[in-house]
C-alpha cells in the first residue's frame, strides 16, 4: 500500500467517527485507518457538557473529544512499542517511545483535513482533499448534521452582531440580558437550560407544536422563573431587528404580531446533512434524506458505510457512539472477508 493511502477512511471526526475508528482498529490492528475531518470542530467540541454517557458523570463536550483523540493516538503508540519488542517495551515507558519511532508506524491517522469529493475507483474509492488525494479500501461516512442557517429574517444581517448559533458558546456574553433562542428538541432545550444561568429573560420559540425534547429538561424548562415558551411558531413569521446591534425580535403567535425586545437571539436549527461531496458515489437515501444504510451500517454502495445522524439516527452521544463503532466494527470486517 503506498503511503497515503489506507484500508478504511472514515470521514467526520465527531464522536460517531472517533468510536467507528476504535472499533476498526481493535478490531483489526493491521489496518491503516485515516480519519478525515476535524475533531475539535465536531459538534461536541462545540457545545457545552454531555452528562448521558453511561459511567461519566458529567463531562464537557471539547475534553469528551480530547480524551477520544488521545485513546486513537494511544493504540499509535501501543502499535510502535509492540514493534519495538516486547523486551524493549517492557524497559520502556510510554514517554520513552521515540517520536520518529510513533511516526512511522501510525495505524490511525487523524488527518484535520476536509473532504472535498470521494469518487469510486477500481479497487476502492478515490478521495479527494485540498492537498492530496487517497486511495482506500473502503469508507465510513461520519460528518453529522450542519447548523441550519439562513432560515430567518435578520440573521445574515446580524451575525456577530447579536446572532449566534451556539448558547453555550456565547451565551456568557449575555449577562443580565434578555435573549430569544430559536429551536426545537433537546439542542435548543439544553441551550436554554444554559442560558438560564446568565440571561435575565429568555424567550424560546420552537417551530413545532411541542418542544419535542426529553422530559427531564421540559420539566426544568417549566420551572424556570426566567423562561417564557412559544411552541408553533412559523419561523418565516420570524424577524430580527436593530440598528447597530440586535435590538429586538418580531414573531406572530396565533395571528397576533408580537414585538419583543432583545440583546441576543441564539438560532439552534439543524440542516439536512449535505452530501454533495458524495454526489459521485449515488448513495441511496431515506425519504426524509438520510443515508439509507443496512442494520450493519452498510449502503447500497458495496464498501461504504454510514453512522451516526447522516443516517438520521437519534442525537445522543451514548447511541452515535454505539453506532459508530457498531459501523467500524462491520466495515472491518467487510475488509477481512476481501482478504
Ligand atoms: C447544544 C448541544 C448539546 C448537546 N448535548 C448532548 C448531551 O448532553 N447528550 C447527548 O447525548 N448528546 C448531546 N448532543 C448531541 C450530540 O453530541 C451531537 O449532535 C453529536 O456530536 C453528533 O456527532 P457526529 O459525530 O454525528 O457529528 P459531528 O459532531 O457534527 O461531527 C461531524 C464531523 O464531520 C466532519 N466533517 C464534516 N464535513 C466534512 C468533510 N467534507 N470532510 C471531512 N470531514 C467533514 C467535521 O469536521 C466533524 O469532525 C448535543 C448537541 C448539541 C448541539
Amino acid at each position: 500500500m503506498e503511503n497515503n493511502n489506507c484500508d478504511l477512511a472514515i470521514i467526520g471526526s465527531g464522536l460517531t467517527g472517533l468510536s467507528a475508528a476504535i472499533a476498526a482498529y481493535s478490531r483489526n490492528p493491521d489496518l491503516k485507518i485515516k480519519l478525515f475531518g476535524i475533531p475539535f470542530d465536531s459538534n461536541t467540541a462545540k457545545k457545552g457538557e454531555i452528562e448521558n454517557i453511561p459511567g461519566i458523570n458529567k463531562i464537557v463536550g471539547v475534553d469528551f473529544i480530547q480524551q477520544l483523540v488521545q485513546q486513537v493516538e494511544s493504540f499509535n503508540l501501543e502499535f510502535a512499542q509492540d514493534k519495538l519488542g516486547e523486551e524493549r517495551a517492557e524497559e520502556t515507558s510510554d514517554t520513552q517511545v521515540p517520536e520518529e519511532m510513533k511516526q512511522d508506524f501510525p495505524k490511525i491517522i487523524v488527518t484535520n483535513e476536509m473532504i472535498s469529493s470521494v469518487s469510486k475507483s477500481e479497487s476502492g474509492f478515490e478521495i479527494k482533499t485540498e492537498q492530496e488525494t487517497i486511495k482506500s479500501n473502503a469508507i465510513i461516512i461520519s460528518t453529522g448534521v450542519p447548523e441550519l442557517k439562513q432560515t430567518i429574517k435578520g440573521e445574515d444581517e446580524f451575525e456577530h452582531k447579536g446572532v449566534s448559533y451556539c448558547a453555550v458558546c456565547d451565551g456568557a456574553l449575555y449577562r443580565g440580558k434578555k435573549v430569544a433562542i430559536i429551536g426545537k428538541g433537546n439542542f435548543v432545550a439544553r441551550g436554554t437550560l444554559f442560558l438560564r444561568k446568565y440571561c435575565r429573560k429568555i424567550t424560546l420559540l420552537c417551530p413545532t407544536d411541542e418542544l419535542k425534547c426529553d422530559k427531564r429538561f421540559l420539566k426544568k424548562l417549566q420551572l424556570a422563573q426566567n423562561i417564557v415558551i412559544k411552541t408553533g411558531i412559523d419561523l418565516s413569521t420570524i424577524e430580527i431587528s436593530g440598528t447597530q446591534m440586535v435590538q429586538g425580535l418580531r414573531y406572530r403567535e396565533d395571528d397576533e404580531v408580537k414585538d419583543i425586545s432583545v440583546n441576543g437571539v441564539f438560532i439552534e436549527l439543524k440542516d439536512k446533512p449535505d452530501f454533495s461531496i458524495f454526489a459521485n458515489l449515488n448513495l441511496e437515501k431515506t425519504s426524509e434524506g438520510f443515508i439509507k444504510t443496512n442494520e450493519n451500517g452498510s449502503t447500497n454502495v458495496e464498501g461504504v458505510f454510514a453512522a451516526g445522524t447522516v443516517k438520521g439516527e437519534l442525537d445522543y452521544a451514548p447511541i452515535l457512539m454505539g453506532d459508530g463503532y457498531k459501523t467500524g466494527y462491520h466495515a472491518t470486517n467487510s475488509l477481512k472477508k476481501k482478504d
